[in-house]
Parts: structure tokens; C-alpha cells; sequence
């Protein structure tokens, strides 16, 4: 093999690249010659867009466990803002809410890269700042290296045995791949959703847990308010907030062309503020920690996360491989799970000498089985969510809603919907009222647990990867078919 300037370089130094740096450099022993490429300068690591690090902040104590755990990382102040103790889901009419419990943390995102850069650094990463990666480079069908521009504009070219696209939603890497490969290389812009937020500090005004509460984040769902998604109110202190939300971008149409109005995505969320009882005189916070951060709108995929995210000499993590939870777009958790994994798996591929398709394989089942599973089968629900109306949602929270479905989803298991069951005349009534909701239901749980044994017979080499997506692709093209946004053709 001619020889390469690193082991392995990481497109894309955000919340995936880093963690995935230092994952490797923590199983090499810092052996790994590893090289972080990022456009932000140096000051602004792991910044999103010109916006900031736009993102809701919140995080669950679970996948920050599992990080100290694996690779004995543990934040603390002042990478992690503000604890919370849970979720609460309020129906869009708000007589039902759900406490989804569970610790959790918001995070500042401007200051969590800057951490995260020397952990990096302390297990031997380096870091090229204000480098924008454009293309790959490929010999003989392996990945071999990344070109791109400086920020002064001059060109650079490095070479390595692996290279990881970490760059994101908008990941160009990814899109143009060219060496052969079962990367899914783009992704459909319906299961992308468009998403913004402020952060802001503000005075009280109403006395009411329902639009803000210090220890629990607040998510609500309302088609009219945030079509296709959700809004949220995350504590960030007693009087500090990151408030926003995410709309699918058809469902948006749709609302807009139903109540003849021509609201965007910032209108919306200027409404979702100004509504806001609780948030009074809002201002951006001065401090260095959110300057510049504190309003921004970037996008989300929704789907689940790629099939294959290996090739020769070839990874994905993050964003760039469409790893954040159908249901609710948390990219951060899948992130830690994902570069801590793919971490390990590189430092094994560079001790056996070998960056091939077959040999980093491992990541995508030890993803899968680890976290993966339950977030792709959330694809289906995901994709029922979206065709509801307010009253159904509002019913379901209501009457279908069971508390073993809600520990179900805080568990990340699919939930079972037991209370829409015609199996239980105690609750024909209530089914036969909502048929079509208990319907769209029940047939969200059958197809979850046939997407979750699917997935957990995820083929452990490449060769069986072929029949593996068939079956796959059998069983979801029906349920896009069943679930397709109301008005499409
Ligand atoms: C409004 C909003 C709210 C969200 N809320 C939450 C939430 O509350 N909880 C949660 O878990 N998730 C949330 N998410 C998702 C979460 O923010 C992402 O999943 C997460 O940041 C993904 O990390 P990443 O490293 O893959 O990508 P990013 O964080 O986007 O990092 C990519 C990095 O690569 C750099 N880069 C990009 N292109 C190039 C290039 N060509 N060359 C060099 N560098 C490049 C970028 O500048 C950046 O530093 C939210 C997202 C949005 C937009």
C-alpha cells in the first residue's frame, strides 16, 4: 500500500467527529495517526453554519453513561448547561400531557467542541482548522484521502487508510462517493425536517409549567403550530431557554394551503415565542458561551439511519449518516453511540491491517444491535405521526396512550399500543370511534416488530447484505406506500 500522511482522517469536526477521535485515539492507545478536518476556525470549533451550533442542547444521562463507560469521557461544567429529570409530551390540546422520565442534560454546544477538541488532542488527534473538505480521493476502489480548500482559499490534499465523512447533514462526501459501495448515497427530502430555535434569557410572566418548567423539557405537539414535527421548550436555567421546533417541509404546504396562510419555518417560531406565556421581555444572551449562537435553523434527516455505512477505506457517522431518531431528530445520542463504536472498530481495522468494506463491517452490526434497532423500526411511527390530525393525536394521547407504551419509547423499545386492541372488548367503544386512528396504530406496532427482527438479523458480513435489503426494502416500501403525506401523488 503507497504510504499515507495518517491512519485515519475525520471530515467534520462536530459532536460525531470528535467523539469518534477520541474513541479511536482511547483504542489505539494514541497510536492511531489521526487528523481532524474542520472548516470552523480553531475558535469556533465544531460550529454548524454560519448560524451557530444550532440544536436543541438536550441530551439523555443514558448516552452520556455510556460514553464515560466506554471510553472514559465524562463532561461535567461547563459543556453540560443545565440537568433535567425528563419530557413532558402535551397533547395539542393540551389535556393530556406524558411524562417521559429519565435524566437527562442540555448541553451548550458552543462550548461542548471546544472540550471535545482536547480530549481529542490528549490521546495524540490533530486538527486542520478552517479546512473544508470537497471531495474524496480514490485509487484502486479504496478511499484514500480528502481534497478541499483553506480557509485563505488554497488548496490541500492528505491521504489516509480511512477516511470518515462526520460533516454532517449536508455531507457532500457521502453524495459524491465514487468508488463502488452500498452506501445510500441521498437522501429523499421527505425525511429531512427543517428545524430552528433561539436561545434566549428571559423574565417570568405566567406562573405555568404547561410552556416552561426548570427541571423537565417541554415538547408540544400540534399540527398547526409545527406540521409534521414538534415544538419544544427546553430549560437551560430558571430563566434561560432554548425554545424552537421542526416542521417536514410538505406537511408545512399542506397546512399552509388548508388554513390559506403562508407562514416559514422563522414565522412559526417568532408565533411559538411570542405566544409563549411564561417567556417574557426574551433576550440573547451577552455572555461569550452563547454569543453568536443564539439563533439559528438548519435541517434534520428523519429516517433511519444508512443501511450500510461502510466502504473500502470508508465511514460515516452523525448526520452525514442519518443517524438521529426518527421521532424526535436527537442526532446527539446517536452520535456518541455511533463514534464511540466506530472509534473502536477503526482501531481494530488498523491493528489487523486491514480498512476494507469486510473488515469495518463490524461497526454496522455492532451499531445496529447496540442502537440502531429500535431507532430504524421508529421510522414507521415517525411516518404515521405525520399524516395525523390534531383531534387523532389528541385521542390517541389521550385513550391509547398506556404508561407501558410511554416507558417503551423512554426505553427506545417500540411501544405495543395495547389500549387500540380489538382484542379487549372492554375498549371496542373507544376503537370503534377512532377506527382509523386504531388502525394506523396497530399497524405501527406489527411493522415496528417485524423492522426490529429485520434489523436484528442484520447480515454480520457484506455478502449478505444484498438479501438482508431486499427484505428490508419489501416491508418499508408498503409502509411509505400506507403512510405517504396525505396529498401526494
Ligand atoms: C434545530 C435543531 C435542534 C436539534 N435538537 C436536538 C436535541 O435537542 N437533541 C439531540 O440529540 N439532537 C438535536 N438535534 C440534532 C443534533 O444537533 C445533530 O444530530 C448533531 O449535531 C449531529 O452531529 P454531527 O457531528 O453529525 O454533525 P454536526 O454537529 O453538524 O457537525 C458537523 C461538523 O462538520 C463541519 N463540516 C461540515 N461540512 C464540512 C466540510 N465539508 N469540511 C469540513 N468540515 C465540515 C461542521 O462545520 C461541523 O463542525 C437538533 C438539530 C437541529 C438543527
Amino acid at each position: 500500500m503507497t504510504p499515507r500522511d495518517y491512519d485515519v482522517i475525520i471530515a467534520g469536526g462536530g459532536m460525531a467527529g470528535l467523539i469518534t477521535a477520541a474513541s479511536l485515539g482511547y483504542h489505539s492507545k494514541g497510536k492511531a495517526r489521526t487528523l481532524v478536518v474542520d472548516r470552523n476556525l480553531e475558535a469556533e470549533p465544531g460550529k454548524k453554519t454560519h448560524n451557530g451550533w444550532t440544536c436543541g442542547d438536550a441530551t439523555s444521562k443514558r448516552s452520556l453513561d455510556y460514553l464515560a463507560e466506554h471510553i472514559g469521557v465524562r463532561y461535567g461544567s461547563p459543556e453540560l448547561e443545565h440537568p433535567v429529570k425528563g419530557v413532558y409530551v402535551y397533547s395539542p390540546d393540551r389535556k393530556t400531557k406524558v411524562l417521559f422520565e429519565g435524566e437527562g442534560y442540555l448541553f451548550n454546544r458552543k462550548l461542548a467542541p471546544r472540550r471535545q477538541v482536547e480530549d481529542a488532542r490528549k490521546v495524540g488527534t490533530e486538527f486542520m482548522f478552517g479546512a473544508t473538505a470537497e471531495r474524496l480521493l480514490a485509487e484502486d476502489g479504496y478511499v484514500t484521502g480528502v481534497s478541499g480548500r483553506k480557509a485563505d482559499g488554497s488548496p490541500f490534499r492528505a491521504t489516509a487508510k480511512v477516511v470518515v465523512d462526520a460533516t454532517g447533514s449536508s455531507s457532500v462526501l457521502r453524495r459524491f462517493l465514487q468508488i463502488p459501495s452500498m452506501i445510500e448515497k441521498e437522501i429523499d427530502p421527505e425525511d429531512v425536517v427543517g428545524t430552528g430555535r433561539y436561545i434566549m434569557e428571559f423574565e417570568s410572566g405566567a406562573d405555568s409549567k404547561e410552556y416552561f418548567d426548570p427541571d423537565y423539557c417541554i415538547i408540544h405537539l400540534d399540527q398547526f403550530i409545527a406540521a409534521g414535527g414538534y415544538a419544544w421548550v427546553f430549560p437551560k436555567g430558571r430563566s434561560k431557554v432554548n425554545i424552537g421546533l421542526g416542521v417536514s417541509k410538505s406537511a408545512l404546504d399542506r397546512r399552509n394551503r388548508m388554513f390559506k396562510l403562508n407562514d416559514n419555518l422563522q414565522t412559526l417560531i417568532d408565533k411559538y415565542v411570542a405566544d409563549n406565556p411564561v417567556i417574557k421581555n426574551p433576550r440573547q444572551p451577552q455572555a461569550e458561551s452563547d454569543s453568536g449562537n443564539t439563533k439559528g435553523n438548519w435541517q434534520v434527516p428523519v429516517r433511519r439511519h444508512n443501511d450500510c455505512m461502510v466502504a473500502n477505506g470508508f465511514a460515516l457517522v452523525g448526520d452525514s449518516a442519518w443517524m438521529p431518531r426518527p421521532i424526535d431528530a436527537g442526532g446527539i445520542s446517536p452520535s456518541i453511540y455511533g463514534g464511540t463504536i466506530l472509534g473502536k472498530v477503526l482501531a481494530e481495522a488498523l491493528e489487523a491491517g486491514d480498512a476494507g468494506e469486510a473488515a469495518l463491517w463490524k461497526y454496522n452490526v455492532e451499531y445496529m444491535d447496540t442502537h440502531g434497532y429500535p431507532m430504524a423500526s421508529f421510522e414507521v411511527l415517525r411516518r404515521y405521526l405525520q399524516t395525523v390530525t390534531n383531534s387523532q393525536i389528541n385521542y390517541g394521547m389521550k385513550h391509547f396512550l398506556s404508561e407501558d407504551d410511554v416507558a417503551a419509547i423512554t426505553e427506545r423499545k417500540h411501544p405495543q399500543f395495547n389500549r387500540a386492541r380489538f382484542a379487549n372488548p372492554a375498549l371496542w367503544l373507544r376503537v370503534l370511534y377512532q377506527l382509523s386512528l386504531a388502525r394506523g396504530l396497530r399497524y405501527t406496532v406489527e411493522k415496528s416488530a417485524t423492522l426490529v427482527d429485520i434489523n436484528l438479523a442484520y447480515p454480520d458480513a457484506p455478502g449478505g447484505y444484498e438479501e438482508w435489503r431486499k427484505r428490508l426494502s419489501k416491508e418499508l416500501s408498503e409502509t411509505v406506500q400506507k403512510f405517504k403525506p396525505l396529498d401526494a401523488n
